[in-house]
């Protein structure tokens, strides 16, 4: 016995195309990453403006490194929070257009800190069936009851809503982008049946901070939604191509967080250069949008060119999934890309619905035409994209129940 129950599911899971494993990237994270000594044109990072490795980011990190060392050996509570903490958070509520904002070590424990603190045994939390891992273990860990809506469906949201007005609390949560499908929220309509209902709403504008907006403030300022959602949850480790989670909301939202939220409380704060390479990321955002424009101009261009080829492409976002069925042939696919010098690994379930296993491209501001022509015309020669026979694709969240 033991622990050889981990080579049947091993086993299980080779036999089912659905093993992972990562490879070693032994560059800097940017359009071309070197892998084994090679380099590959990539389209599955969420370095959506180039951040990641941008010199006023790596300077900003390092001068704060000069200044207070690595490592803050405490929680914020005890004795680890730091100037750069408050700046950040003063930055990101002033960047969100809230009183105040928090952070958390990641996007993750903030969605399950968050959710745990606001909703407990007596509640019940209704959000999207295709809501990120995050918000679903949140959910699972807060004890409240949980139930989803099948993806963007406004009206089984408001027939969840009219079923459960003998809760003590409820939450509405809701992905902007969504991170496998790449398309949007309606957020609009959410927010207008949420306050219906007098439920309390949390987004989480992961994807869109950095991308959405006339300012890059993400998908409450595409919408002018400013001051209309309760919680606005993000991640500093996409877009603004640093590390970290945020919670931006009223005084008392982050008061109650500081108090309640676990994932918080017990454990220790950020290093302060990734406080000053957020820092720096927001700032570069806030003075010039042109990273903005070019990432939007390369989803366009890209999107124009697959949909010569594909009817059905959706994704309104840098993501863009191309949905091919069985984890097989995604993985197929995926190999054969990559041996044509292309990263685009495929997403397989759990992380998606049975059947839907896709290529997921993400874009990013540093890619060129070039770039994006070399794919394209890469598809094309392997044989997965020919002239004459446009496809029309499986789609995602259409093909799977509603649990
Ligand atoms: C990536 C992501 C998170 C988690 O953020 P991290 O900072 O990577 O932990 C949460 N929600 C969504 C929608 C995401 O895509």
């Amino acid at each position: 016995m033991g622990l050889n129950f981990i080579l049947d599911e091993l086993k299980s899971l080779r036999e089912q195309a659905l093993m992972r494993d990562y490879r070693t990237i032994e560059s800097a994270q940017g359009p071309y990453i070197q892998i084994e000594g090679k380099s590959y044109l990539s389209f599955c990072s969420n370095n959506y403006l180039g951040l990641a490795d941008h010199p006023k980011i790596k300077q900003a990190a390092i001068t704060a490194i000069n200044q207070y060392g690595w490592g803050t050996c405490a929680s914020r509570l005890v004795a680890g929070n730091m100037l750069l903490h408050e700046e950040l958070e003063k930055k990101i509520a002033e960047f969100k257009g809230t009183e105040a904002a928090l952070l958390f070590p990641t996007g993750y424990m903030t969605n399950v800190g968050a959710i745990c603190a606001l909703a407990g045994r007596e509640d019940i939390v209704i959000g999207d069936k295709l809501n990120h891992a995050s918000i679903i273990d949140g959910c699972r860990q807060s004890g409240a009851i949980f139930r989803v809506y099948p993806h963007n469906d406004v009206s089984q949201l408001e027939s969840l809503l009219l079923r459960s007005s003998t809760y003590r609390r409820r939450l509405v949560v809701t992905d902007s982008v969504f991170s496998m499908d790449g398309d949007t929220a309606p957020l609009p309509e959410i927010v207008e049946i949420a306050q219906k209902y007098d439920a309390i709403i949390m987004v989480d504008d992961a994807h869109a901070t950095g991308v959405f907006g006339q300012h890059g403030k993400g998908m409450i300022e595409h919408y002018g939604l400013e001051g209309k959602i309760d919680i606005i949850m993000g991640s500093l480790s996409k877009a603004i191509g640093s590390i970290g989670g945020f919670i931006a909301g009223s005084k008392h939202l982050v008061n109650f967080l500081k108090n309640k939220a676990r994932p918080f409380i017990y454990t220790t704060s950020l290093p302060p250069a990734a406080c000053a390479a957020s820092l720096a990321g927001l700032t570069l955002i806030q003075e010039d949008t042109s990273l903005i424009d070019k990432l939007w101009e390369n989803i366009r261009y890209l999107k124009s060119q697959l949909s010569e080829f594909i009817s059905n492409i959706s994704g309104e976002s840098p993501i863009v999934p191309v949905i091919i069925g069985t984890a097989e042939d995604a993985l197929n696919l995926s190999t054969r890309l990559y041996e044509n010098g292309i990263l685009i690994p495929a997403i397989r379930p759990p992380t998606v619905p049975l059947g839907t296993s896709r290529l997921r491209i993400s874009l990013m501001a540093t890619h060129n035409k070039e770039d994006i022509n070399r794919l394209i015309s890469t598809l094309k020669d392997i044989g997965f994209l020919t002239h004459g026979n446009v496809k029309h694709l499986k789609e995602g969240y259409a093909q799977t129940d509603v649990g």
